[in-house]
C-alpha cells in the first residue's frame, strides 16, 4: 500500500523535536499567539524573502484577511481561476465581492495572463492568481497588468511554501500572500493554521488587528476584526518543520524529477514546470484522457491517488450564484477531467517510486510517437 502523503512517516522522523516543542508550550500555558507564534512569523517572513508575516488560524481566514487588507469591499469584482480549491472562491465570498473567473494557461494550469484584461470592469479592485500544485503563476505579467489597471495582487500561496519565480520565492511577490498549514500541505500543522505575508507595514498592521477582533490595545477596539488567531501549539510544530523544510522540498522535487524520467514514453503528460520557476511539487499530477482506468488500476495495486481537482469551482453546486455553467472555461474543465496526482512526499522511497511508475506504465499504452 503507497499513500498519497504519509505524515507518520514525517512524524517518525522529528518526533523528538516536536516533543520538546509541545512540551514547551504546555510549560508555559500560552496557548494562542504568544511567544512561539510571534517567533515562527519572523522566520516564515525570513524564508520567504519578505518583511511581515501575521499568522491565523487556516489558509482560508489568510486569504479572508489579506483581502481586506487589500480594501477589497462589497460590490468589487476579484479575478480569480476555477481551477483551484473552493476555498480560494469562498474567501472572495467573504468580503462582499464577487468572484469572476479567468481560464487558466493550458500548459502551467495558472492564470492564463492573455485573458486577463478582458475580465476587468470597472469594479475590479484585486486579482488572486493561484500557484497550482506548488508552481508560481506568471506573477511579473499579472503585476504589469495589475500596475496598469490599480489592482492589488493576493496570491493564493497554499500549495507553493518555498516555491520560486524569477529568484523571488512565493510570499515576496506580489502584495500580499496567503498560504494555509493545513496537516497534507508541503509545511503542515498538526491542526488548522495560515498565515498572510506582505510587504508593506500599514497592511500587516491591519493584519493584526483583523485577526484578533479589531484590537489595538488591550479592550480597544478599533475595527471589527475576528478570530482568526493561531495556536501557539501550532506555531511551535511549525517552527521546528520550517527548519527541515528545504530539505523535504529538495527531496520532493527529486521524487518529481525522477517521475518525470520514468514516465517518458507514456501516453501520460508529465506537469510543466517553467526555467525562470521552481516548482515545489504540493501535487505531482498527471494528465491522461484514460484518468479513471489509470487510477482504477492503480487502486487495484494498492497505489492511492487523488485529484486537484475533479470539479472546477465554477461548475459546483454551491457557487451556482456566480451564474456560470459547463463550456465558460473550457481548459479548466478539461484539465479538471485529466489529471491525476500520484503519491508525493518527502519519505517516498525509491522502490515506492518505482513501484508508482511501473502501475501507471502496466495501465497505459506507449505513446504511438515513441514506438
Ligand atoms: C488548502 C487550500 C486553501 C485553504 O487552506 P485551509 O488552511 O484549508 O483553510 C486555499 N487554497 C488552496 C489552493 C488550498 O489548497
Amino acid at each position: 500500500m503507497i499513500p498519497l502523503v504519509d505524515l507518520r512517516a514525517q512524524y517518525r522522523s522529528i518526533k523528538r523535536e516536536i516533543a520538546d516543542a509541545i512540551d514547551g508550550v504546555l510549560e508555559r500555558a500560552e496557548f494562542v499567539l504568544g511567544p512561539e507564534v510571534a517567533a515562527f512569523e519572523r522566520e516564515f517572513a525570513a524564508f520567504c524573502g519578505a518583511p511581515y508575516a501575521v499568522a491565523v488560524n487556516s489558509g482560508t481566514s489568510a486569504l479572508h484577511l489579506a483581502l481586506l487588507a487589500a480594501g477589497v469591499q462589497p460590490g468589487d469584482e476579484v479575478l480569480t481561476v476555477p481551477l483551484t480549491f473552493v476555498a480560494t472562491v469562498a474567501a472572495i465570498e467573504y468580503t462582499g465581492a464577487r468572484p469572476i473567473f479567468v481560464d487558466v494557461d493550458p500548459e502551467t494550469l495558472t492564470m492564463d495572463v492573455s485573458q486577463i484584461e478582458r475580465a476587468i470592469t470597472p469594479r475590479t479592485r484585486a486579482i488572486v492568481p493561484v500557484h497550482l500544485h506548488g508552481l508560481m503563476a506568471d506573477m511579473d505579467a499579472i503585476a504589469a497588468i495589475a500596475g496598469r489597471h490599480g489592482l492589488t495582487i493576493v496570491a493564493d500561496a497554499a500549495h507553493a511554501v518555498g516555491a520560486e519565480y524569477r529568484g523571488r520565492r512565493a510570499g515576496s511577490v506580489g502584495d500580499l500572500a496567503g498560504f494555509s498549514f493545513y496537516p497534507s500541505k508541503n509545511l503542515g500543522a498538526y491542526g488548522e493554521g495560515g498565515i498572510v505575508v506582505a510587504r508593506r507595514e500599514e497592511d500587516a498592521q491591519t493584519l493584526r488587528r483583523l485577526r484578533d477582533w479589531g484590537l489595538e490595545r488591550k479592550h480597544h477596539h478599533v475595527q471589527k476584526g475576528f478570530n482568526y488567531r493561531m495556536d501557539a501549539l501550532q506555531g511551535a510544530v511549525l517552527r521546528v518543520k520550517l527548519r527541515h523544510l528545504a530539505a523535504w522540498t529538495d527531496r520532493r522535487r527529486a521524487i518529481a524529477a525522477a517521475y518525470d524520467v520514468q514516465l517518458q514514453g507514456f501516453d501520460v503528460r508529465t506537469p510543466a514546470t517553467r526555467p525562470d520557476r521552481r516548482h515545489v511539487y504540493h501535487v505531482y499530477a498527471v494528465r491522461s484522457a484514460r484518468r479513471d482506468a489509470v487510477q482504477s488500476s492503480l487502486a487495484a495495486a494498492g497505489i492511492q491517488t487523488g485529484i486537484h481537482y475533479p470539479t472546477p469551482v465554477h461548475l459546483q453546486p454551491a457557487f451556482a450564484n456566480l451564474g456560470y455553467g459547463a463550456g465558460d472555461f473550457p481548459v479548466a474543465e478539461r484539465a479538471a477531467s485529466e489529471l491525476l496526482s500520484l503519491p508525493m512526499y518527502a519519505e517516498m522511497t525509491a522502490d515506492q517510486i518505482d513501484a508508482v511508475v511501473g502501475a501507471v506504465a502496466a495501465a497505459l499504452p506507449r505513446a504511438a510517437a515513441i514506438r
